[in-house]
């Protein structure tokens, strides 16, 4: 391919997730490796982190960016994880689509491509199989290496037909980057609204704080659930993996740290098992729940606590486990 196709297409791709020049098959069995097309928004995106240089700080903007980092890790863990991914609650189709569209301002793909590719991550943790496992792949690679790989980048429908099913899912999935150019326009909106309001900040100064700042973090709070969630921290359950539970990951991605918790059994709403185990996404869904908005919260079955100490698998996600977690018991 001549270079100006490369780049034609190159830049299709970053509107359209779904163009590839080869078939999505051809795309997965290409080996693993860094492809430097890929690489350009992680390079966008930490350079226009150095645009604080210019815009200066004010506390709106840390604040902001501060605000964006926690609700949009919510967006990832409470929706992405747990709800696309995992489907541990219940909710209607257009309050679906809108969980989906705020998913997309996480700048983390769209939701069906998180989940296919989370799913794949719990049925084969920590075996060769699993595109950011730290133990077969190291560090660097499991917390960002895998991502620029082009073989990672196809959605495979087939995995995640129950999501695919909807059109306007697939829709967002295809064209993610709406969730991108939403974000940026609010910001920029507020930045105006306060500047005007006579409040210390700008336009420019939010995009740079609330956008690339904020997302930044975001990335690497959410990777590192990739790259250390395997490695650093105790083992309640002797799983066929190598998950752990941490309490400072915990607090950093809002509860996702109790990860040897979720992969002994990822069906429910909760990944903290017990009171002490700091679980504040499962806080915030438990009080939207009382909204009606969602239902259906899935809880932890007694046979699973009385499972700590003994040997036992991690839960493979199969049909038959999707199946466990829409028929399991719902949280009292
Ligand atoms: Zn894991
Ligand atoms: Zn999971």
């Amino acid at each position: 391919m001549n270079p100006f196709s490369r780049l034609k297409h190159a830049l299709v791709s970053a509107f359209d997730s779904d163009h590839f020049t080869d078939s999505p098959e051809a795309i997965r069995a290409q080996p693993e490796r860094i492809d430097p097309a890929r690489c350009m928004s992680f390079v966008i995106l930490h350079l226009g982190c150095l645009g604080i240089i210019w815009v200066g700080w004010s506390w709106a903007a840390v604040w902001t960016a501060v605000a964006l980092y926690f609700i949009r890790m919510f967006f990832v863990t409470g929706i992405y994880h747990r709800y696309f991914s995992h489907k541990t609650y219940s909710t209607s189709r257009l309050v679906q689509f809108f969980m989906a569209l705020a998913g997309t301002t996480c700048v983390q793909r769209g939701p069906l491509w998180w989940a296919y590719i989370h799913r794949h991550h719990h049925q084969h943790s920590d075996e060769p199989p699993d595109v950011h496992s730290p133990v077969q792949h190291g560090f660097w690679w499991s917390h960002i290496g895998w991502i620029t790989s082009n073989k990672n980048h196809p959605t495979d429908y087939t995995k995640v037909r129950d999501l695919a099913k909807f059109p306007e899912l697939v829709f967002l999935n295809r064209f993610d980057l709406v969730g991108s150019a939403l974000l940026i326009v609010m910001l920029l909106g507020f930045g105006f609204a306060l500047r005007a309001g006579g409040i210390d900040t700008s336009p420019l100064q939010m995009l740079v704080w609330g956008y690339f700042v904020s997302t930044t973090f975001l990335f690497h709070g959410t990777a590192c659930i990739n790259s250390m969630a395997h490695v650093f921290g105790r083992r309640r359950f002797e799983t066929d993996d190598d998950s752990r539970n941490s309490f400072i990951l915990s607090l950093i991605t809002l509860g996702e740290g109790w990860h040897n918790n979720h992969h002994r059994y990822m069906s429910t709403v909760r990944q903290g098992f017990y009171w002490w185990e700091i679980d504040i996404t499962y806080y915030a869904l438990r009080m939207i729940s009382w909204t009606g908005l969602i239902w259906g919260l899935k809880g932890v079955p007694q046979k699973i606590y009385d499972s700590v100490g003994n040997r036992a698998p991690a839960e493979k996600e199969t049909a038959a486990a999707i199946a466990v977690a829409i028929t399991a018991e719902p949280v009292a």
